[in-house]
């Protein structure tokens, strides 16, 4: 099982590790790839979109040319789990930042987001959050966290914190406003894992 890692700016070793880490726990044979360029992504079963500073990975990939690859993948199936700022990028609207800024985003998923949601003292935290996939709570680590204000039909919501939804799926797409990367609960990468055909 090939990996793809979006490495161009953010979270990325964290991401390697924890995959690679996650791999070794399931005992499937794998390997996890940083992808900088275009022609890696058509190559591998599943991509991650780590996060980061939404604004300048949306700017790159497109500049690489990644963002027509992902696209193509999701179109054929592949699971993807953008956390963070790679949620905001999976969002089809991206809030009144986006649309102010001109952020470039992939759109592939119906849902609403608003960057940096959780502004102030707030900025970053951890919580025990009850996620629907997970038998058992998550302890899920925010830090300058979007959330999604609205869902269309078609997209499941995994996880609420304090009334916002921050955990979201559609078909083998995955959206997690928190960092699995921090943490060595890998119960997460197994769900995203366990979607590879
Ligand atoms: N606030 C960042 C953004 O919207 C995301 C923060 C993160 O990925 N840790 O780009």
């Amino acid at each position: 099982m090939k990996i793809a890692v979006v490495a161009i700016q953010g979270n990325i070793e964290e991401h390697i590790t924890t995959a690679e880490k996650a791999l070794k726990e399931m005992g499937l044979p794998g390997e996890v790839i940083p992808v900088r360029h275009s022609g890696t992504i058509p190559l591998c079963d599943a991509i991650i979109l780590p996060g980061g500073e939404s604004t300048t990975l949306g700017r790159l990939m497109a500049r690489e040319g990644i963002d027509g690859e992902i696209k193509e993948a999701a179109t054929a199936g592949k699971p993807i789990m953008g956390t963070c700022a790679g949620l905001v990028l999976l969002a089809k609207d991206g809030g009144e930042q986006a649309q102010r800024t001109g952020q470039h985003l992939l759109g592939l998923m119906d849902i609403n987001v608003d960057r940096n949601a959780f502004g102030g003292q707030r900025e970053s935290f951890e919580v025990p959050l009850e996620v629907s996939i997970l038998d058992s709570p998550y302890n899920a680590v925010f830090i300058r966290a979007p959330v999604i204000t609205r869902v269309k039909s078609g997209v499941d919501v995994l996880a609420t914190f304090e009334e916002h939804i921050v955990a979201v799926k559609q078909g083998n797409v995955l959206a997690l406003a928190f960092h699995p990367e921090l943490t060595e609960d890998f119960r997460i990468h197994r769900h995203f894992f366990g979607l590879v055909q």
